[in-house]
């Protein structure tokens, strides 16, 4: 008996895009998009379950990074979003910590500078962030302050002259035990508004410990920071992050990211199940001759197909201008479920061999549990397109 295992490589579908998304992309953006592929192939694929076993972050990669030229792909490069979110899913599809790594100093760092600070700051700023030579970090969720943040954020400013004086905790910031820089969102005693600040991470007072004993994106370093006195210079205030709803300017675009990786996370959670199911026998077969085991890749598939078709329509309203809050998080909610159920079923596919990192499954189904829950909770994200849709708030 035994069927003859067929090269993985030469199946049609190799990329997993069953439905020709990329053909939607440019020419132009096609290649680049291939020379990303295959640097990522190179140089994250092959060390990122070292890293993650060991809860460190390569901070190798970062050269690399700056070589390869990723920052700011719609903005400084004029690349579209649609481009910009397949990319993103690339990234979470050969690692989801470097990808988490991309999206803390790209999104919602780079990102908060972009879209609130003043043209000079902007010039002051901005170069070196676009080329990693500094990097950065986002502080918004406090121990005491998640879902409900946006009302409850604890940490303060207070004016002092030409100089503002922080002083609170923040928790979960990505990035932070190593960044340069951190924007704080912390609210002013005056008007009890949230204000974005940029703060030097060398200041005095400020202190970041990295959070242990993760189970999922264990190379990101999460920290949790305190601000005791910390001196930030007037210039350092974002000129247009002035109440919460600047700070959503920021979070509208990141979520949209981060339901891309949801999308990147099953294309990897595809790429190990099929070849696992291929590659493996039992009973003098492989496992993909069974019709259980070949419904259970189909489901994954079509999860995947499901998802990238919502986030490519969505990219291509934000590319109009257009998309809505409500878009953005229907999207984060859906693609994260869907990404639960694959990663779940891919996990079972590999057996015993679906609980040890070494066959990659047991880090891809670990890391879905963080983006599932940030960027927005699943429930947060449920009752946000449910208000839209009903007109009633269940959030409070
Ligand atoms: C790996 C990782 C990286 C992160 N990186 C960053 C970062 O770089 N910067 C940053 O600022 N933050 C970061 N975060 C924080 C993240 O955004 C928060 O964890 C998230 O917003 C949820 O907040 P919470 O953990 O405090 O949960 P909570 O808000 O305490 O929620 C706990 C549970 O209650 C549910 N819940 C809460 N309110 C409601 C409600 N009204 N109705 C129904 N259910 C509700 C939630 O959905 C959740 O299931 C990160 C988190 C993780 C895990």
């Amino acid at each position: 008996m035994g069927q003859t295992v067929p090269d993985i490589n030469s199946l049609p579908y190799a990329d997993g895009d069953f439905f020709a998304f990329e053909q939607l992309l440019t020419d132009k953006e096609r290649d680049r998009l291939a020379e990303i592929r295959q640097w990522l192939d190179r140089e994250v694929r092959p060390i990122a379950v070292d890293y993650w076993n060991r809860a460190e972050f390569p901070l190798e990669i970062i050269p690399k990074l700056a070589e390869l030229d990723v920052v700011s792909p719609v903005r400084r490069q004029g690349y579209s979003n649609l481009f910009a979110g397949i990319v993103h899913a690339e990234f979470t599809r050969a690692d989801t910590s470097i990808a988490t790594f991309m999206g803390v100093h790209d999104g919602l760092f780079t990102g908060s500078i972009e879209a609130l600070a003043s043209e000079e700051q902007k010039q002051e700023w901005l170069p070196d962030i676009y080329s990693l030579k500094k990097i950065g970090a986002f502080g918004l969720t406090e121990p005491l302050g998640g879902s409900d943040v946006a009302g409850g954020t604890r940490t303060t400013a207070r004016k002092d002259g030409d100089r503002w004086i922080l002083n609170g905790a923040k928790r979960w910031i990505g990035n932070a035990t190593f960044s340069d820089y951190v924007i704080i969102y912390a609210r002013d005693v005056a008007d009890n508004q949230v204000k974005a600040f940029l703060v030097d991470t060398a200041t005095e007072g400020y202190k970041a410990t990295k959070i242990e004993n993760k189970i999922s994106l264990r190379s990101v370093q999460n920290a949790d920071i305190v601000l005791e006195n910390v001196v930030v210079p007037d210039t350092h205030k974002l000129a247009g992050g002035n109440s919460f709803r600047d700070t959503n300017k920021v979070l509208k675009v990141t979520r949209l990211a981060v339901a891309w990786q949801a999308v990147g996370q099953q294309l990897a959670a595809f790429d190990v199940a099929r070849r696992y199911a291929v590659e493996r026998h039992q009973f003098g077969r492989p496992l993909a001759s069974f019709q259980l085991v070949q419904e259970q890749l189909v489901k994954i598939l079509g999860n995947t197909v499901s998802s990238m078709g919502m986030m490519v329509r969505l990219s291509q309203l934000e590319d109009a201008g257009v998309a809505k809050d409500e878009q953005s998080a229907l999207a984060k909610a859906f693609t994260t479920a869907r990404m639960r159920e694959s990663v779940a079923i891919g996990r079972a596919l590999l057996g015993g061999n679906g609980i040890v990192t070494d066959y990659e499954m047991a880090k891809v189904f670990a890391d879905a549990e963080a983006i599932y829950s940030y960027e927005g909770t699943y429930e947060i994200n449920t009752l946000v397109t449910g208000r839209a849709i009903t007109g009633i708030s269940a959030i409070v």
